[in-house]
């Protein structure tokens, strides 16, 4: 199959851990690399965000990234993007004219619509229908919930992010809670496809080099530094959990830069005036950013690693520390509602509840055994169930349904 993956800001070349580089890039480079690998060839069109890209770049065997020129050839913040999407859709249809792929997969809901957008013209000027699927990784209607007037989407996605849903072939939620969501959309459940994200289990392996760490017990958090994250709520357990006698440390990576250039993000001064409130100076590191292929070690240096978001379209972290052995405290949102199962391969806690955080890390650092036990169960759950090559075979099989049912429809109009 040839396929085009759709993904305007989050491109497999970018920088993780900065504000809107997160999961979604890594999700794409994955997901793309293993597509390819299972004999397709996949293009990532992306926006070109830096001057003196190449027209294609070689990213994997099989994967081939293609800057798409659409507003200026530097990083846009995604929430600036919207007016740029009718270029970003021309170039689509453009390439697309010229070189038909057999399915388009957008990520994010303005990859949709420039992708929905396009796809319609390729059909216009080629004839038959080219499909579309459509991954939505966050949905505007759960960040409006959360945030409320901090939400700063464009105001056009309450409508058009609902209209994406609706127009595409199929759309692929990760999650059983976004398949919830989509239902008020008005998307029907056949429509649905639910295909988590996965984690790369050869690289987050339970064996391997160990990051330094002292005597302390430590936890650990990986995350874009922003409120919703939860990263304050942790520093407050932690406050807790020392109170009540606890050698406990926590490191914290993520943040745009690393350790020495923290202090120009906004997240980072709020935590810090955590981290004095609880007293917790010499508790507390705020690691920045880290090489993603640099991130085992970190997770096998961890007791317990704390994925406490307020909501949490899928999480891709506690993937990451299950495959690495460790055991996870989530709270109950979201994708690690599927992802972490209780008492099996960590725990859950409610979200924004230090109290309840505290208690559930306390009781997991007094319990080595336990701790081992969740460890070893992640680590199965992560290799069984959440394999990149799992995913991709699980995402051919959507591919495969629109374009049996493309050429059925093509039959049909023959006959
Ligand atoms: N990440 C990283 N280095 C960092 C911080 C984060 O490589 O310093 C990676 C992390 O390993 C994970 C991704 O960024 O693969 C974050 O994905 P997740 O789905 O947990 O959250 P998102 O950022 O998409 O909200």
């Amino acid at each position: 199959m040839r396929i085009a993956l759709v993904s305007e800001h989050a491109s497999p070349l970018a920088v993780l851990g900065g504000v809107d580089a997160g999961g979604q890039n890594v999700h794409v480079a994955a997901l793309a690399t293993s597509l390819a690998a299972a004999g397709h060839v996949v293009d990532v069109y992306t926006r070109r965000d830096a001057p003196g890209l190449p027209e294609r770049v070689p990213f994997a065997p099989g994967v081939t990234v293609i800057p798409v020129t659409a507003g200026p050839e530097a990083v846009v913040p995604k929430d600036d993007l919207l007016p740029l999407m009718g270029e970003f859709a021309d170039a689509l249809a453009a390439a697309w004219i010229a070189d038909r792929p057999d399915v388009v997969h957008g990520h994010f809901w303005m990859s949709g619509l420039a992708s929905l957008d396009a796809a319609g013209r390729v059909d216009l000027a080629l004839g038959g229908h080219l499909p579309v699927a459509q991954t939505f990784h966050a949905l505007g209607v759960v960040k409006r919930r959360q945030q409320g007037a901090r939400d700063t989407s464009p105001a056009e996605r309450r409508f058009l992010e609902p209209d994406v849903a609706r127009r595409a072939d199929t759309v692929v939620a990760t999650c059983s809670d976004e398949a919830f969501e989509l239902k008020g959309f008005a998307v029907p459940s056949a429509r649905i496809a639910v295909v988590p994200c996965g984690v790369d289990t050869a690289h987050f392996t339970p064996d391997g080099p160990v990051a330094p760490r002292t005597e302390r017990l430590r936890l650990l958090t990986v995350s874009r530094l922003v409120p919703r994250k939860g990263v304050g709520n942790a520093i407050e357990a932690l406050g807790r959990l020392v109170r009540a006698g606890v050698d406990a440390e926590l490191v914290v990576i993520g943040g745009a830069g690393d350790a020495d250039h923290l202090e120009t993000e906004p997240e980072t001064e709020r935590l810090r005036a955590v981290i004095d409130a609880e007293g917790l100076q010499d508790r507390v590191v705020l690691a920045g950013s880290i090489e993603h292929g640099e991130l085992p070690a970190w997770y096998r240096s961890a007791d317990v690693v704390i994925c406490a978001p307020w909501y949490e379209p899928f999480g891709i972290v506690p993937l990451e520390a299950m495959s690495c052995g460790r055991p996870v405290v989530a709270t109950s949102v979201g994708g690690l509602i599927d992802t972490v199962v209780e008492d099996v391969t960590g725990l859950h806690v409610p979200p924004r509840d230090p109290e309840a955080l505290a208690e559930a890390v306390g009781g997991l650092l007094a319990d080595p055994q336990r701790r081992r036990r969740y460890g070893r169960a992640g680590r199965s759950r992560a290799a069984t169930r959440y394999s990149w090559s799992r995913i991709a075979a699980d995402t051919l099989r959507v591919y495969g349904r629109l374009t049996d049912r493309e050429r059925l429809a093509l039959r049909t109009g023959e006959a």
